[in-house]
């Protein structure tokens, strides 16, 4: 087969939370000119990204997405260890499995979690395969849990990574690519893409790095901020808790079957812990509820006892931007406009998949990888 020819673009990204930086980053390492705005400065105060326990748990959300988003996970684990190697600076990754734990009472619960797991690993055989652990295994795979549970399910190969490193690291990248005069970084910028688009269709935008007689893209990465021209487009809001408790040793990702929300504890480096998530159909930012915070935490201690002397570095809340049927998508509008959102919970784990279409449709005008994994590409009639 003759190789594919790349189109070059300029490219105008909206948004520089995870999608757009990681989007910004990579076509401009693939040798397109790119102009990057944010709304707010490089820490991003109003983005979902930085909040996020950012694990990488394709099985795991099986129980709650689509077998095609999972696909997306699949893929996007491969990639993340190439992507952050390309990265300057480290940044914490690792695939040491999610670990699924329940108190007796909500054993019913944890067994038709189980029969999902395995039906959708029976659909997608590719997926790790869940394990049955009993208390002596789980002693072994967890030593600080020993005499703590009975039984525990295990979903080996599971990754998760840290999200402000990763948006850092991506920050870094992109001011050296600026140096070299291949990215422009405009921060405190809120642009309106349409109205963008628009003055690009008449010749008025210019920007001096931009390569004269190559196609012009505008890709909207607002997450919610696009809700300004996609009314469909809500958020769910997310609460989470930042603990320090360094005499808690966990190595893995750990989900606690609970009766209202999937409750898990994503231990970083150092001795930091997220605790999270509540998924509450609401628009509000305003600060965790008591409730909430109490339901994390009591859930956290009741997997650890050492998390009672653990220190509270923050709590957050956020919104992740989704879609009515809870899936992403990429839309192009028209030739030079393209939309990119509805990462819901996913972000993290499918962000490498989502660029690369994006980057396959720009550079080729094909959609074969969205199409392998069913990804829903929407095209102009
Ligand atoms: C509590 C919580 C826990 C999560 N945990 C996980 C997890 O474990 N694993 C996982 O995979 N995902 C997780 N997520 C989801 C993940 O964070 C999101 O899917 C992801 O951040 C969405 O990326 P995005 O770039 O579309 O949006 P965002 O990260 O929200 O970024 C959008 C950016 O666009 C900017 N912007 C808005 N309007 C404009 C404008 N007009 N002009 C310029 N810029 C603009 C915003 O300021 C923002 O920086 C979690 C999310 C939350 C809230």
């Amino acid at each position: 087969m003759p190789p594919t020819t790349l189109n070059k673009s300029n490219c105008l990204v909206i948004g520089a939370g995870l999608l757009g930086r990681t989007l910004a980053w990579r076509l401009a390492s693939d040798g397109h000119r790119v102009s990057l705005f944010e709304a707010n400065g490089a820490d991003i105060p109003n983005a979902a990204a930085p909040v996020a326990a950012a694990m990488l748990a394709p099985l795991a959300e099986s129980a709650i997405t689509e077998l095609n988003v999972v696909r997306m996970g699949q893929y996007s684990l491969e990639k993340w260890p190439q992507l952050l190697q390309d990265l300057p600076g480290r940044v914490f990754f690792q695939r040491q499995g999610t670990l699924i734990l329940w108190h007796p009472a909500d054993a019913g619960e944890a067994e038709r979690f189980a029969r999902l797991l395995a039906r959708n690993h029976a659909l997608l055989p590719s997926l790790s395969t869940p394990e049955h652990l009993n208390a002596q295994e789980l002693t072994h795979l967890e030593p600080s849990l020993a005499q703590r549970f009975e039984r525990g399910l295990y979903l080996p190969g599971e990754g998760q990574l840290d999200n402000r490193e990763l948006l850092a690291a991506l920050c870094v990248a992109l001011e050296r690519l600026q140096a070299l005069g291949c990215v422009q970084l405009h921060w405190h910028a809120p642009i309106d893409p349409v109205e963008m688009f628009a003055t690009v269709q008449s010749g008025d935008f210019k920007a001096a790095h931009f390569q004269a007689g190559v196609p012009t893209w505008v890709i909207d990465c607002r997450g919610l901020g696009a809700k300004t021209h996609w009314p469909r487009l809500r958020g769910v809001r997310g609460e989470v808790v930042r603990l320090h408790a360094p005499e808690v040793t966990l190595s893995r990702p750990t989900r606690l079957i609970h009766p209202r929300y999937p409750i898990y504890i994503a231990p970083k480096e150092n001795g930091v812990f997220v605790i999270g998530a509540t998924e509450i159909e609401s628009e509000d930012r305003s600060p965790s509820s008591v409730r909430s915070t109490l339901e994390l935490l009591s859930a956290a201690y009741s997997v650890h006892p050492g998390f009672a002397e653990g220190r509270v570095l923050e709590m957050n809340t956020q919104l992740r931007p989704t879609l009515p049927d809870n899936l992403p998508t990429i839309e192009v509008l028209e030739t030079g406009l393209m939309r990119i959102n509805g990462l819901y919970r996913h972000g993290f784990l499918i962000t490498p998949l989502m660029v690369d279409c994006a980057l396959e449709w720009i550079q080729t005008e094909q959609q074969s990888l969205a199409l392998q994994v069913g990804l829903e590409m929407r095209m102009p009639a």
